[in-house]
């Protein structure tokens, strides 16, 4: 019997009211496992309604306090990181290794959040005039969403809720429908570390739930993770409605592979961030461009034995290096793309269309797959396939690359394998992308930088966590004071200036 899961709202359980649902499975078999409310407009309005009986209370609360219940809900991750992670893996399919890193990256987020005393300090300049003085600081912004994918259940809504409460918000996450109980432990373990109730609250939902958000008067600001069109939509939408928005669509992100690179440590890196999570990241990398055909021809040869010996199973099996697709779309989806890919002329060197695990035939799974010669015309080139399809694009020379690179609608991240320093540095200040490795494939800032990509991968002026993340849930205040001396100028009818 599949089980029936509920909204967070107001620090309680609750169910569903609306009438609609949707189905949750396990990946890796198949079977539907659980039964997510889709939440009304109404069920949206309660939990603000929660939110802002519980904002008073929570503005008032010292940024100390504020952080000593981060740092209990910090030690219960550490010591529940296995719950969480058997959680993540039954309902996203992801090995359970990859489910505990993730969970890893985001406790490093809510880690940064315990320092909001320090991040919250202002700056203060004495004698801006004669006997004058200025201070700014950073309030919060009030009632705060987080709209979040399904790749990463623990870990985005991470980059979002912590630093929100260290800023004094109260914050209402809309996770993914199609892996929604993390979000439901989070919610438990903040009430367990003394967050009052209200200030945290999951609702469930689908279009009509994220509408409900985008239109909410009482609510200030939105983070929002997901694909490109969705991502443009919330940002078009929040701005209409007069809300902050950080909107983090797709990707579709390059490694170069120079030809003085160790091409031993770029195809162990490739195989990682291409495979890892069956490609799910935002970060994968899904195009390799290796330099001139000599390059390309070696680098080939040793991924594509690598490829086919790649360890496919149920995220349970602790051998498994990859693990299914979420759904049954979405691999009906991939495996749409690697058709096309053949239609379009590419070289499928590595073929998983047809795998099948013994025991788990009704899982969503796709083995590891290998294009050569994909040439940047190609579907399969342009558009982000988010499965464990790795193409490889033959490049003449660096330039021609930079410009592929430069060219391409997304700029989430990207990274270049070489030992040549000065190629590297042109890369680094060149590129028009966001996050850049050098000899690392996947170049996810530490929690207190900020993780954002550029052009299509990113709407808004603000990346997440780090100071980034400060700034986008405050708003800032300064304050210009004076205090009688006993002197006075009389009325000033000119632009005040400061003497
Ligand atoms: P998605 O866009 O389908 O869904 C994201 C969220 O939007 C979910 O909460 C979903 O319920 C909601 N949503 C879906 N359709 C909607 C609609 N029509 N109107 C309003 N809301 C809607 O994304 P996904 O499939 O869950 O996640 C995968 C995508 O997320 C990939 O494109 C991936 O690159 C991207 N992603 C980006 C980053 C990043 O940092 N840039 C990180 C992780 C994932």
């Amino acid at each position: 019997m599949p089980s029936l899961i509920s909204h967070f709202i107001g620090g309680n359980m609750v169910a569903g009211r609306s009438g609609r649902t949707a189905p949750v499975y396990n990946p890796a078999t198949g079977e539907q496992t659980g039964l997510v409310p889709l939440a009304s407009t109404e069920e949206v309005r309660a939990a603000v309604g929660a939110a802002k009986s519980a904002l008073p209370g929570w503005v008032a609360t010292t940024p100390l306090r504020r952080a000593r219940i981060l740092n209990k809900f910090l030690r219960i991750l550490e010591e529940r990181t296995d719950e969480l992670a058997a959680v993540i893996t039954a309902e996203h399919g992801k090995v359970l290794s990859d489910a505990k890193g993730e969970i890893q990256r985001g406790m490093e987020v809510v880690e940064f959040a315990t320092s909001a005393p320090q991040l919250l300090k202002g700056e203060v300049t004495e004698n801006v005039g004669t006997r004058v003085d200025s201070h700014s600081l950073r309030q919060p912004l009030g009632i705060v969403a987080g709209i979040t994918p399904f790749n990463f259940p623990a870990m985005v809504p991470m980059w979002m809720f912590p630093v929100a409460l260290a800023c004094g918000n109260c914050f209402i996450l809309k996770p993914s429908e199609r892996d929604p109980s993390a979000s439901l432990l989070v919610a438990e373990w903040l009430k367990e570390a003394g967050l009052p109730d209200g200030v945290f609250s999951v609702v469930h939902g689908d279009k009509e739930a994220v509408d409900a958000i985008l239109t909410d008067p009482d609510i200030a600001a939105v983070s929002f993770v997901g694909s490109t069109p969705i991502a443009r939509y919330i940002y078009e939408t929040a701005a209409r409605t007069g809300k902050r928005c950080q909107a983090l669509g797709g990707a579709k992100n390059h490694m170069i592979i120079m030809p003085d690179a160790d091409l031993d440590q770029a195809v162990d890196a490739l195989m990682g961030a291409a495979y890892g999570s069956a490609g799910e990241r935002c970060m994968a990398i899904s195009v390799a461009v290796p330099i001139g055909g000599k390059t390309a021809d070696a680098l080939m040869a040793k991924l594509e034995p690598k490829v086919r010996a790649l360890n496919i199973g149920p995220g349970t099996d602790p051998e498994a290096e990859m693990g299914p697709l979420v759904t049954s779309q979405h691999l009906a989806k991939v495996r749409g793309y690697v058709d096309a890919g053949v239609a379009e002329g590419a070289t499928l060197v590595v073929d998983g269309r047809d795998f099948k695990r013994q025991g788990y035939e009704n899982g969503y799974f796709i083995g590891g797959t290998l294009f050569d010669n994909v040439t940047t015309d190609m579907t399969i080139y342009k558009e982000e396939i988010f499965g464990p399809v790795l193409a490889v694009a033959r490049a003449p020379d660096y330039a021609t690359a930079a410009k592929w690179i430069n060219e391409h609608e997304f700029g989430n991240g990207t990274a270049i394998f070489t030992r040549d320093g000065d190629a590297a540095r042109e890369f680094a200040h060149q590129i028009q992308v966001g996050m850049i490795g050098i000899n690392v494939p996947i170049p996810v800032p530490m929690a207190f930088h900020s993780f954002g990509g550029w052009k299509a991968s990113l709407f808004g002026d603000h990346h997440m966590h780090g100071p980034e993340g400060v700034r986008f849930y405050t708003k800032l205040k300064t304050i210009t004071s004076r205090w009688p001396t006993g002197i006075r100028a009389g009325a000033d009818f000119v632009m005040p200036t400061m003497r």
